[in-house]
């Protein structure tokens, strides 16, 4: 039986490559796979997944509205899908999860999501909520945070190099950058900019190293 994967982490974990490799491991036997990955991201070119360490495949885009049973159904009668891969998962709806269990547990092809668990202000994503939820398999890809412990969080920090813990969950094409912190330095960071804004302490970049 097909299962429903989810592999998450903070950023930087390896997510992209890790999708990658399992896409290429299953055209190496000769088995077709489908990628797809979030409209949203448009870090690099669009319709491809690419990773830091340069591999990339192209990719089917998914936003709020597409129908992901609807399509994955289609590719697989013009030519059979033996294992869908979704990048970017987390933007993914309950209704798309939803679909993707059908896909799973009706048509016997494997799922395999990977994304963030959770936003820069620890919120969970709702595809990142609904895949905890109902997938077969939840695997954690680690990465860590500069002191060397797990890090599990995810910190938006400004131009100004200082942490952003308020305003929108996705911010599109804004200049801020994504760090991956252990939990004691996510709150560290925050309480920091806390203090910084209301002036008790001086304005001034964080420095995560
Ligand atoms: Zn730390």
């Amino acid at each position: 039986m097909a299962q429903l994967y989810f592999y998450y982490s903070a950023m930087n974990a390896g997510k992209s490559t890790s999708l990658l490799q399992s896409s290429y491991n299953y055209n190496e036997r000769g088995m077709q796979t489908l990628i797809f990955t979030a409209e949203i991201d448009n870090r690099f070119a669009l319709g491809r997944v690419s990773s830091r360490i340069g591999l990339s495949a192209e990719a089917l885009l998914f936003s709020p509205s597409t129908n992901m049973a609807e399509i994955i159904k289609r590719e697989n009668s013009a030519q059979k899908v033996h294992c869908v891969l979704i990048d970017e998962c987390q933007f993914l709806t309950k209704e798309q999860v939803e679909q993707l269990c059908d896909i799973v547990d009706n048509c016997d092809i494997p799922v395999l999501c990977y994304g963030l668990r959770t936003d820069f202000a620890g919120e969970l994503f709702a595809g990142s909520q609904y895949l905890l939820a109902w997938a077969d398999k939840l695997v954690e890809l680690k990465t860590v945070c500069y002191c060397g412990r797990k890090a599990n969080k995810v910190l938006r920090v400004g131009s100004d190099g200082i942490p952003v813990y308020e305003g929108a969950q996705v911010d599109i094409g804004g200049n801020e950058k994504y760090i991956s912190v252990c939990r004691k330095h996510y709150s560290d960071a925050i309480e920091q900019a806390k203090l910084m804004k209301v002036g008790t302490i001086p304005k001034k970049a964080i420095h995560f190293n």
